[in-house]
């Protein structure tokens, strides 16, 4: 005890310049010319999923959704949307071209942790109960399904899946934490629906959609320039508005007009910036060696990266003091949002940070180990809001090659969801700034990301109305 004590003055003494962050520093950075070739690796995937199936990282999954909502859907129509640490029903009633979402309510429920790495018939009972207990509440005046039609139901489903039609298909892998048992390579609509008839449900799901695709539809609803639906919350996604003619691997005899490519973007491997820490919490993820961008990018896993770059520094370097706060060696500790609360501190004495590290991590920091943790989340957030950054300059820039749309002079609109993107100022401007740097002001000017909160409920209603079997 004592001796460690003597080494670990000794080591703080020769510590003002913390070769741990100086190293994390100079390993995350994403200067302009190496984040150019980030986008270019990631349309070159773009451009090989389209090619053939298991082209490249990106699975560029067909979405079978060919038309978008016109505006002209009436009727009564539920939208699930199951994908993160809580579900969301939703009942809409569409009142055509001129009324639009004549009403619409919702129900958020959490999911207990062990329905997440569970058994499927767990899982999808527990949401059957749920929907039916919300479905039972419909109000009479308000939401009016026509005579001897049955509830039609949009499904979000926010997870890889290899779409066999617009209302099938089947899971390719679990991510964000989820592991349920007995579904990998079952139809997820099968699961919903076995669920619903024992529950005595009666309701058919109309259209299966990723969530990104349920943003891009719910926005476009509203706004006709939308080409783009992009997620940044726990996990990420983008999808977008393709042309036929530019997909060899969809093998159908009309390669004219467009569809809705679903990325998978989260997928993407190549020349990113890892370092020990990504490797090392990647090692100990449910999904080893899968979706490694959405590990450097997503809200699941910046609090993460940080807590592991902490510990480090704390074991050679004695950020508070000689010994590691127990709470640092719990995985998940600390969460994207501590992370935000820390970067919005502007007081001198980094009093919020220090409450923060005192809350979650039970430590009192000096302030010179404040300004340090200051640096570590500030270099994770940089990394990436840009990194997201570039990957949406992949999209645009693909669209743009394909349509020159903002050549001639168009907005092109991305609708954004997703609580990283919502609720993290500073996420947010380094995402902008990696846009601009990369697409230059003129065509930047052209582009605007709409933050289009819980829409893709509505695209899922509305795509269950476009595909109505009525
Ligand atoms: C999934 C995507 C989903 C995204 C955002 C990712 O982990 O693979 O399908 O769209 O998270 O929810
Ligand atoms: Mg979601």
């Amino acid at each position: 005890r004592s001796n460690y004590i003597v080494m670990s003055a000794v080591r703080s003494n020769s510590t003002s310049l913390c070769p741990v962050l100086t190293k994390f520093q100079k390993d995350c950075a994403t200067p302009t010319p190496y984040l150019r070739e980030v986008a270019n690796a990631i349309a070159d995937d773009m451009r090989a999923g389209l090619a053939v199936e298991g082209g490249g990282d990106l699975d560029m999954i067909l979405s079978y959704v060919d038309a978008l909502p016109s505006g002209n859907e009436e009727g009564l129509f539920y939208a699930l949307d199951l994908g993160g640490t809580n579900f969301r029903v939703r009942s809409v009633q569409l009142g055509g071209e001129k009324e639009r979402v004549v009403a619409t309510e919702s129900e958020q429920i959490s999911i207990p942790h062990k329905l997440m790495i569970g058994t499927s018939e767990e899982l999808f009972g527990f949401i059957a109960t749920k929907l039916a207990s919300f479905v039972a509440k419909e109000k009479p005046g308000r939401f009016r399904l026509e005579q001897g039609k049955e509830r039609e139901l949009g499904f979000t489903f926010s997870f890889p899946v290899k779409q066999t039609s617009i209302d099938s298909g089947t899971l390719i892998k679990w991510t964000k934490g989820f592991n349920v048992s007995g579904m990998e390579g079952k139809n997820v609509v099968a699961c919903l629906n076995e669920a619903m008839a024992v529950h005595g449900l009666d309701m058919r799901v109309s259209a299966l959609v990723n969530d990104g695709v349920g943003t891009l539809a719910g926005a476009k609803y509203w706004d006709e320039d939308v080409m783009v639906g992009v997620i940044l919350g726990t996990g990420t996604n983008a999808c977008y508005v393709e042309q036929k003619r530019v997909i060899p691997k969809l093998q159908s005899k009309s390669s004219s007009g467009t569809t809705i490519i679903n990325t998978e973007w989260g997928g993407f491997s190549k020349i990113l910036p890892r370092t020990i820490f990504d490797r090392e919490m990647d090692e100990k993820s449910l999904n080893p060696g899968e979706h490694l961008y959405e590990k450097m990018i997503s809200g699941m896993y910046l609090g993460e990266i940080v807590r592991r770059v902490l510990l480090q520094m704390c074991e050679t370097t004695d950020l508070f003091g000689p010994f590691v706060p127990v709470k640092l060696s719990t995985p998940f500790a600390l969460r994207t949002e501590h992370l935000c609360k820390i970067q919005e501190d502007k007081t001198d004495d980094l009093q919020i940070v220090g409450s923060v590290l005192y809350d979650i991590l039970e430590v009192e920091a000096s302030l010179e180990a404040r300004r340090r943790v200051v640096e570590v989340c500030d270099t994770v957030i940089k990394r990436g809001g840009r990194l997201a950054g570039a990957g949406i300059v992949a999209l645009l820039q693909k669209i743009e090659k394909d349509t020159k749309r903002m050549g001639s002079g168009k907005r092109t609109v991305v609708a954004m969801d997703g609580a990283l993107y919502e609720k993290y100022p500073q996420y947010r401007e380094y995402m902008q700034d990696a846009l601009v740097e990369l697409l230059g002001h003129k065509l930047a000017s052209y582009v605007a990301i709409k933050h289009t909160k819980d829409v893709s409920g509505l695209g899922a209603a509305l795509l269950a109305a476009t595909n109505s079997i009525y």
